[in-house]
């Protein structure tokens, strides 16, 4: 028998984050047949890490993300402490829920600062000081590249290219622990999109998030398309993924001032069936 759609989809609960706390969008996965979650810490902090833990298992949902550490640029190295402490917290939640990894976000240029090189060169030191507690915790780090437009105040790692590259200087023997986040809106446009894939392969391959880029986006954060409204060649993007071995979950990760003001029974209900027929 053919696995049913939801059988591949996990929910980011981005995607509900103005109708649901996280117990309610465990409980929506459930619902819905949907097989992952991928919490944010905000809600999970919320909620209690034990309690969503238990419910995550008694719902026997993978969860296929935190969202999320990183962070590490600073203006000085007591701001770099404290967001190396707090990746070390965003470790212990993660392996708590047995997660497939911890999502980071690099973190843009300190305040006041113009040196982008200097940002990518704490970003690289801030991973590989946390990565001894990653592999401790089995709980890999997924470094999630930006679109270009964050580099600013969110991640200065823009490309799969980059992120990879800072995997093989914190990794360079390959003894695992660290990889990447394949998010679509961030690497659509990337013309070495499917090199920089297949270069990642299964090993490094952590998570892969569906939305979609809307024509025209009319908000930076906030107006991400769900599947099949927008221009992202998803199934494409899927091929390049699973030629090169990817085999988890499709987690739906939609930041939308449209859809958060829509019902999020009906909200998962769509993105299952897009995800049958845009992905
Ligand atoms: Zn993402």
């Amino acid at each position: 028998m053919v696995a049913p759609a939801a059988a591949r989809l996990s929910l980011n609960t981005a995607t509900t984050r103005k109708q649901w706390n996280l117990a309610q969008a465990i409980e929506g996965c459930a619902r819905h047949d949907i097989a992952g979650i991928a919490p944010w810490r905000d809600q999970l902090h919320t909620m209690g890490v034990d309690r969503a833990a238990q419910a995550i298992r008694a719902h026997g949902l993978t969860v296929t993300g935190l969202c999320r550490g990183g962070m590490f640029t600073g203006v000085d190295l007591a701001a770099r402490q404290t967001a190396i402490q707090d990746n070390l917290r965003a470790l212990e939640e993660a392996h708590a829920l047995q997660a497939r990894c911890l999502i980071l976000v690099a973190g843009g240029l300190p305040t006041g600062s113009k040196d982008v090189a200097g940002a990518r060169a704490q970003v690289r030191e801030g991973i590989a000081r946390i990565l001894p507690a990653a592999r401790q915790a089995r709980v890999p780090l997924a470094i999630e590249p930006l679109h270009p437009m964050y580099a600013a105040d969110r991640a200065c790692i823009n490309t799969l290219a980059q992120a990879l590259d800072v995997c093989d200087a914190v990794d360079p023997l390959g003894e695992g622990g660290i990889g990447v986040a394949v998010d679509v809106y961030h690497v659509w446009w990337d013309p070495n999109l499917q090199r920089d894939i297949a270069r990642a392969g299964a090993r490094r391959l952590l998570a892969f998030h569906l939305c979609d880029w809307l024509v025209p986006t009319t908000d930076l954060l906030n107006d991400r398309g769900m599947m099949g409204d927008g221009v992202i060649a998803l199934p494409l993007i899927r091929s390049w993924m699973e030629a090169a071995g990817y085999d988890g979950l499709h987690e739906v990760e939609i930041f939308s001032n449209r859809w958060w003001k829509v019902d999020p029974d009906l909200v998962l209900q769509t993105c299952k069936e897009r995800h049958t027929a845009y992905c």
